[in-house]
Parts: structure tokens; C-alpha cells; sequence
């Protein structure tokens, strides 16, 4: 016999949880289903960690810079273990607090194990049958494995496996120069490994613009990461006690070799192994579960959120789908994903800030459009804090002067790119903007200034 919940919530990320919470608030009988840790990627393997450990790297950079400053620091040395146990200290708390959270639901009940669907409205968790009205996949994603000859002869490291490094590679190969591979390659770099990034495109994060990309393989080359580009064809094999990952199949000699591999070459959703043929609930080609624009899936009774419907790739982007969800039902708001504006920051040091359509979606989309562009050194807060790489640029609109997008490179930028987020999503023009008057020094009191030097695209 299946216990019958109002509410079913399968995945503790950065969505179930809140609606979970929300649905209990509403009286609603809710089943909550996690396999793992509570609190999901971004806790336990994503945001978190790794920005808790960058933090630890960015603390060993500025004591390496300390003289730069008139600061007499003694001899740097790096204790990885402490370095660990810091970022797992933050991990735990937010971890426990998710679980507390759940098991301290009204009227909801915690689930241990993995969920799979044994029919449209029903779903199996060990040996015990869930049955609900309304049922709402978390279900998030995990690191894709490449088909890479060779690979299963290797060891190697993810996102994931990372978490539980405690000490310093000696010379550490990142497969993969995106957003998860550089940060973690200037993370080891700042921790003392020699760092080698191999990327399959001619540059860096190909999604964003070509300055981006090569802003940021300058500042990480100044730290001493090596890159090599256009590695279209990879296989990996030992070498001695070494890994080897060789970068084109005609020229064998032509590898990169380290003593620790860590594969970043994008993420998969946890679809796979859910039951979905027996929900009807249908998934792309990518195996990301389709939904209508309100987060509704082909069964009318399940909704998806976060990284498993493909529509976001976010801690941000799952929380606003919950908030969808949950008003949409509770409130019948009519919201809908497709209202929200792309933001995110890569954090690099310094950070990348990102909303809206870079140079290149401009062009595609062939909007008449002007850009402004500052240097950091031009940028007073920059200079006094003695860090100016990067730089500022903005894109608006021509005829409606509206501001399109950003990419902030430089301190602070992860912070500063909110005005401009605020400003896209109020669709007001620059011209506005402009006449405000802003806190100096900050970067932020810059954007106006860098918004005086637009010309065409
Ligand atoms: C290294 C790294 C760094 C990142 N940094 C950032 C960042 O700085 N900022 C940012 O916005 N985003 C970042 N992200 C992305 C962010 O972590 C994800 O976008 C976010 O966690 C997505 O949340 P989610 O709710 O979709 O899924 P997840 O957080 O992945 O949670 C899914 C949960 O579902 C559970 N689950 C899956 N299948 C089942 C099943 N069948 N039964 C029961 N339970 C199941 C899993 O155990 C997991 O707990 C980072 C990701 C990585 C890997």
C-alpha cells in the first residue's frame, strides 16, 4: 500500500527545500525524498566548497603580495588539510541546517533513498511505495564523463572528488577551461601546484566574448597556469607514475602530464535512472526534463526545477524556479521562466559579473547596439586596493537605450554587476543610470562614467 502525501518534493538542492517549506506552510501534506547529503550540489559539492576555498586561495595570493602593500609577512606555506577542514566546517553547517529544516516540517515527512517512478502518480523509494497529487523533481545534476579513450585506465577527480583533496597536487591537469575548470585551476595554482588547463575551443569559456576569455587567460598565465587550446582530440594513459593526456591523435608525443587529472567538461542532469518512461513525463535529447514555461512537465501532476530541466544551471536559477512554482500554484501569478534575465558571476579573481546578452547574442540577434568599455586601472577603488586587471564593459540598445548586458571583470564585479541586473530588468535606459549618484570609491560609481564612452558595436 502507498502512503498518499498532497505533496511529493524528490531532491533536497536549491528548490525542493523551499518549496517543500512553502507547501508545508500552506497545510499541504509533503513527502520529501533526497539520496544524499541534504542541501544538494550547491552545498555539498558546488558554491559553497568551492567559493569557500577560494576564499583560502585568495588569502595565500594577498600574504604572497603582502610586501606590495608594506606588509612584512614571514615565509607563505599552505596547510591543505586546514584549508579542507575550513570549507568543510562551512559545508557541514549548511548541510545540517537543510536537514533540520525538512525533519522539522509540520506536516512533512523525510524520505532516505532513491527515488524512482513505478507509475504516473506513484513512485518507489527502497521498498516503500509514495503516491502524491503533486509531484516536483530536484533531482539536479552531476558531472559528465567524456568519452575519453583511454580514461578507464586512469585515475581521476571531479567537481565532486575534489571536496575530499586535502592536500596539494604536485602538478595538477585540468581537462576542461570553463566555468568550474578555471576556478579550480587558479584555486591549486594559489594553493602551489603547477596547473595545466586543456581545452578542446581556441579559447577560454567560449560562451562568453572573445575580450572576456582573453582577459582571463592573461590574469590566470600572470599567476603561472599553463593552457593548451584547441585540444580537439584527447585520450588519457598513464605515464610512469604520471597521467598523460595526449591533445591530438595525429601527433602522439604531444600530451600534457601530471600527477593528478580533474575532469570539468560540463555536467549531466539525474534523469537517467529516475523512472520518467513510467511517469510520461518526457526528457530532451540531453536527457533535461521538458517543461512549459510555468516548470510543468508532459504529466500535468509533475513539476521540474533547477539543473534537471536544462532551463538554468544555478544555485539563483533553481531558487527562482521554486518561487515560480510555488506562486503559480499557491497564487495562480502566471509566472514564468522565460521572464528572467541570464546572470551569473564566474569567480575567477577577480570575478567575472555577467547579465544579459553578450557581443556576440547582439550580433545574432542583429540589434543595432553601442558599447562601453573602462579599464580597472581606470577604476580609483582598483587602483587603491592594488588590483586593476579586468575591465568594465556595457552594451545598450541604440534605439530604445536600453541596457542589454554587462561583463564586469575585476574586484568586486560579482557585487557590482547588480546594479546593472536591476536596471535590465527594470528596462530603463541608460541615460538614467547615469544621472544617479553613486557611493565613491566603489566600482559600481564607474558605470555611469563607462556608460560616456559608448560607440558602436
Ligand atoms: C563546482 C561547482 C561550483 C558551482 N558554483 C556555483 C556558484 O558559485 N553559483 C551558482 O549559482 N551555482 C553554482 N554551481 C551550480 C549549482 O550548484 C547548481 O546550479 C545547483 O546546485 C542546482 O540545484 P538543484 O536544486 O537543481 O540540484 P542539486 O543541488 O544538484 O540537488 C539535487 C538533489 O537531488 C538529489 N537526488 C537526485 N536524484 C535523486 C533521486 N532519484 N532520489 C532522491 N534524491 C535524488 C541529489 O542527491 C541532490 O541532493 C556550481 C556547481 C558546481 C559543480
Amino acid at each position: 500500500m502507498a502512503t498518499h502525501f498532497d505533496a511529493l518534493i524528490i531532491g533536497t538542492g536549491q528548490a525542493g527545500p523551499a518549496l517543500a517549506a512553502r507547501l508545508d506552510q500552506e497545510g499541504m501534506k509533503v513527502a520529501v525524498v533526497e539520496r544524499g547529503k541534504f542541501g544538494g550540489t550547491c552545498v555539498n559539492n558546488g558554491c559553497t566548497p568551492t567559493k569557500a576555498l577560494v576564499a583560502s586561495a585568495y588569502a595565500a595570493h594577498l600574504a604572497r603580495r603582502a610586501e606590495e602593500y608594506g606588509v612584512k609577512v614571514g615565509s607563505i606555506r599552505i596547510d591543505p588539510r586546514k584549508i579542507k577542514k575550513r570549507k568543510d566546517i562551512i559545508v557541514s553547517k549548511s548541510t545540517n541546517g537543510v536537514g533540520k529544516w525538512m525533519h522539522g516540517l509540520k506536516n512533512g515527512k523525510v524520505f532516505r533513498g532513491h527515488a524512482r517512478f513505478v507509475s504516473p502518480e506513484k513512485i518507489s523509494v527502497g521498498n516503500q511505495e509514495i503516491e502524491a497529487e503533486k509531484i516536483f523533481l530536484d533531482v539536479g545534476g552531476r558531472p559528465l564523463m567524456p568519452k575519453m579513450p583511454g580514461l578507464d585506465g586512469v585515475p581521476f577527480l571531479t567537481s565532486e572528488s575534489m571536496m575530499d583533496v586535502d592536500f596539494v597536487p604536485r602538478h595538477l591537469v585540468v581537462v576542461g577551461g570553463s566555468y568550474i575548470g578555471l576556478e579550480f585551476a587558479q584555486m591549486y595554482r594559489r594553493f602551489g601546484a603547477k596547473v595545466t588547463v586543456v581545452e578542446m575551443m581556441d579559447r577560454l569559456i567560449a560562451r562568453e566574448d572573445p575580450d572576456v576569455s582573453e582577459a582571463i587567460q592573461q590574469i590566470l598565465e600572470a599567476e603561472g597556469v599553463e593552457f593548451r587550446l584547441k585540444a580537439e582530440c584527447l585520450d588519457a594513459h598513464r605515464h610512469g607514475k604520471d597521467v598523460a593526456i595526449g591533445l591530438d591523435c595525429k601527433e602522439k608525443d604531444k600530451h600534457a602530464r601530471g600527477s593528478h587529472l580533474l575532469l570539468a567538461v560540463g555536467r549531466v542532469p539525474n534523469t537517467d535512472d529516475l523512472g520518467l518512461d513510467k511517469a510520461g513525463v518526457n526528457v530532451d535529447k540531453r536527457g533535461y526534463i521538458e517543461v512549459d514555461e510555468g516548470l510543468r512537465t508532459s504529466n500535468p501532476r509533475v513539476w521540474a526545477l533547477g539543473d534537471c530541466n536544462g532551463k538554468g544551471a544555478f544555485t539563483h536559477t533553481a531558487y527562482n524556479d521554486y518561487e515560480i512554482v510555488a506562486d503559480n500554484l499557491l497564487h495562480n501569478a502566471g509566472r514564468k521562466y522565460t521572464d528572467r534575465v541570464p546572470v551569473y558571476a564566474l569567480y575567477t579573481d577577480p570575478p567575472l559579473g555577467r547579465v544579459g546578452l553578450s557581443e556576440a547574442e547582439i550580433r545574432k540577434a542583429g540589434i543595432q547596439a553601442l558599447v562601453g568599455k573602462r579599464p580597472m586601472t581606470r577604476v580609483a577603488r582598483a587602483v587603491e586596493k592594488g588590483e586593476t586587471q579586468g575591465f568594465l564593459k556595457i552594451h545598450v540598445e541604440e534605439s530604445s537605450k536600453r541596457i542589454l548586458g554587462a561583463a564586469l571583470l575585476g574586484v568586486g564585479c560579482d557585487e557590482a554587476v547588480h546594479s546593472l541586473i536591476d536596471a535590465v530588468y527594470s528596462k530603463r535606459p541608460y541615460t538614467e543610470v547615469q544621472r544617479e549618484v553613486r557611493i565613491h570609491p566603489t566600482v559600481s560609481e564607474l558605470l555611469p562614467t563607462t556608460l560616456e564612452s559608448l560607440k558602436g558595436l
